[in-house]
């Protein structure tokens, strides 16, 4: 008898509760990937070499024996658990809108139960309710509601035996970058790295572009290549001041809470979650709109931000939210067009933690920043980045004639975007 553990978001072994499942379930276990073309169509061309990457050092930690199918998850999966003769498939509960529907067809196509076993998140979207059993709207009840929650402790390691089955081999994706070490192994070295070292001194550094300050683990919890369990878990003895402890826990629970705020509301990966932002004014994207993208605006700290994105597929969280508030709030550019060219771009794309963090920037998420809070990207760089480390290490031209001059007037386009929000206002 076998059972197969069909592989998404959650591509390691330790941690892994659906991995447990599925050796609970049956002696042989068929590992598979499903390299499906609508999803895959979706991600920008580093994203599938690094998933590439990933499935690489998974099955090299299997041992050769992952299972790669290409095509409709509704199609592959019924197939291969034919072919291998097995009970049930188990899988990490994906709570995002399109991979609940994919699994609701799969799970209508298939022979045997679909079976979920945990999710990517230490409390499931949707567990985490209000005493009237609501969902939380606003981020810090939310923190408090969750801590109270729990979660479980690691999931145990288990170790079964892996079937062999053919397959079609590893994708080749090429990157046009550099990407970073993938794979479990890699993800656990860089937590111990981060938990002995910047750890301590996070509730400062984190908000320093110029510092190596954060966890730079946002690609491998995409991926699932750790679990935030294992990270909860590790946090808990960590050998640092509480604050630094907490302040991490709390980033981690706001993944937590995007994540909560899909689940209750699918369509705010397109519309504002504060339904009036609907009626505010938008320009269309022009030569503005490109100058942003390509890291040419004129403002240091927007450009050194875009620049880092496209050269290395991750931008510092503080100059994602500088550069996201330029957007929308100096080019009053709707934005969703910057959201999609994040997603295109990052490694750590997640619908799920893009959307929400862009309408948070754009004032019409749940528990957004206010509108009228616009930041200053001058003055975020003075503060951020004091030295102009940041920024000189991604515009080496800064200071010469070969710089732009900035392309609107950050005053102007401030007094622009606070009227734009009074005539909003009916
Ligand atoms: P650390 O500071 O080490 O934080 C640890 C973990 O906490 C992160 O890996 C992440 O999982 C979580 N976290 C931290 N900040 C946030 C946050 N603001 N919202 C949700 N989770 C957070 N994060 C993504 O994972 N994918 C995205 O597509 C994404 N898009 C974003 C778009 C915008 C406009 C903004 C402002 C933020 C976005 N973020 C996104 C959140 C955040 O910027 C990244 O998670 C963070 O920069 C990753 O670096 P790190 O792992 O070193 O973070």
């Amino acid at each position: 008898p076998r059972s197969v553990l069909w592989l998404r978001r959650d591509l390691r072994l330790q941690d892994h509760p659906a991995l447990v499942a599925a050796a609970d379930a049956a002696p042989e276990v068929v590992a598979l990937h499903v390299l499906d073309p609508a999803e895959l169509a979706s991600y920008g061309a580093n994203r599938r070499a690094y998933l590439a990457a990933s499935l690489r050092a998974l099955d090299e930690q299997l041992g050769g024996r992952l299972v790669v199918r290409s095509g409709p998850p509704e199609e592959v999966v019924p197939a291969v658990v034919r072919e291998a003769g097995a009970g049930s498939v188990h899988v990490s509960a994906d709570t995002t809108p399109a991979g609940r529907a994919r699994d609701e067809r799969v799970a209508a196509a298939l022979p045997v139960p679909l079976v979920p076993t945990g999710s990517p998140y230490a409390v499931g979207p949707g567990r985490v309710l209000t005493g009237q059993g609501t969902p939380y709207q606003v981020f810090t009840p939310f923190l408090r509601a969750w801590a109270a929650h729990g979660w479980a402790p690691p999931a145990p390691s288990v170790e079964p035996r892996w079937a062999q089955l053919p397959g079609e081999g590893l994708p080749e994706a090429a990157a046009t970058i550099e990407l970073p070490e993938a794979g479990e192994q890699a993800a656990l070295a860089r937590w111990e790295e981060f938990r002995e070292g910047a750890l301590a001194d996070y509730p400062v550094d984190r908000d320093r572009p110029d510092r190596a300050g954060t966890s730079y683990l946002s690609i491998a919890l995409a991926c699932g290549e750790i679990h935030p369990r294992t990270l909860l878990a590790g946090l808990a003895d960590a050998d640092v001041p509480d604050e630094a402890a907490a302040r991490f826990r709390a980033e981690l629970a706001w993944r937590e809470f995007h994540a909560d705020v899909l689940w209750h509301r699918p369509e705010a990966l397109t519309e504002p979650l504060r339904e009036e932002y609907a009626r505010m004014e938008h320009d269309e994207p022009g030569a503005a709109f490109d100058a942003w993208c390509a890291g040419r605006t004129g403002f240091p700290l927007v450009d050194a931000g875009m620049r880092q994105l496209v050269a290395t597929g991750w931008m510092h969280n503080r100059v994602r939210m500088v550069t996201a508030s330029f957007l929308v709030k100096d080019l009053h550019v709707h934005w969703s067009h910057g959201a999609r060219f994040f997603l295109e771009h990052l490694l750590d794309a997640d619908v799920a933690q893009n959307q929400l963090n862009w309408q948070w920037v754009a004032g019409c998420g749940a528990d957004a920043a206010p509108w009228f809070r616009i930041f200053n990207p001058t003055a975020q760089q003075r503060r951020f980045d004091p030295d102009d480390r940041y920024v000189r290490r991604w515009i080496p031209e800064l200071g010469t004639a070969d710089y732009p001059e900035p392309v609107v007037d950050h005053a102007e386009a401030r007094r622009e975007a606070l009227a734009r929000r009074e005539r909003m206002t009916p």
